[in-house]
């Protein structure tokens, strides 16, 4: 990382307010120019390249540090010291899930924690996300779907509400509209068809038996997707 250049050195090119009595100490401390408190609130660690304000909580890299005296994109100054080349390398999927997302999928510790184990699982991080990820499209467009077949418009306004709210709680993002998007343009994902038989065999078991409130509907869901696993299973064996 010899490429980096020091964090003083950009303190002093944008002309942050030092307090000099406490240069050469480990902690640098400064005005904090995005919150311009008038305090010297901004720590600057050199060893580290690092800062944090102790009032706003704006913290990071050097590079961050850079990035934000500017009023420039992060990866604009990357760029400028690691050359173009440095954009282009491409992260592992597994390091862009947030720590929500990671905690639905049980990895949110061992990132954490043990970052090496993390790095060395990362494919089977990935791989268990992307099952999460499809149960919850197979799962949330059913649910849609059944709502759609709603001969009752009172009623269907009512669970499309309580849909609403519900899907609020997956971890998938942009879900909702991505079941949007594909009902509107009836795009054929794996995902698709598996919720339209789900749907399907859910329709039989509470619209048609007229058990229509929403948790009917969510158990009726819920009960198809399993029935389908199970039947896949049987299938399996069968061949
Ligand atoms: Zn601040």
């Amino acid at each position: 990382m010899s490429n980096l250049p020091a964090i003083l050195d950009i303190a002093e090119e944008y002309g942050v307010a030092i307090d000099h009595r406490t240069v050469g100490k480990k902690e640098t401390m400064a005005i904090c120019p995005f919150c311009n408190s008038g305090k010297h609130k901004l720590s600057i660690n050199a060893e580290k390249n690092v800062f944090k304000c102790w009032i706003c909580e704006e913290s990071g890299g050097v590079l961050a540090f850079e990035a934000k005296l500017s009023g420039k994109e992060y990866n604009e100054i990357k760029a400028k010291y690691f050359g173009e080349k440095s954009l282009k390398v491409k992260k592992h999927p597994a390091y862009a899930l947030s720590p929500d997302q990671l905690k639905q999928i049980g990895y949110h510790k061992m990132k954490q924690n043990e970052f090496n184990v993390f790095n060395k699982n990362k494919d089977e991080v990935i791989r268990t996300w992307k099952h999460y990820e499809y149960e919850e499209y197979v799962k949330y467009f059913a649910i849609f779907l059944l709502i759609s077949k709603y001969k009752n418009k009172e009623l269907q306004k009512a669970q499309y509400s309580w849909f609403c709210k519900e899907i609020e709680k997956s971890k998938v993002e942009n879900i909702h509209d991505t079941i949007l998007n594909v009902y509107q343009n009836r795009e054929q994902k794996p995902w698709v068809i598996r919720a339209i038989d789900v749907s399907e065999i859910a329709y039989e078991l509470c619209i048609k038996e007229q058990k229509e409130n929403n948790v009917d509907l969510y158990t009726s869901v819920l009960f198809a997707i399993e029935l389908l696993k199970f039947i896949t299973e049987k299938q399996k064996q069968g061949s």
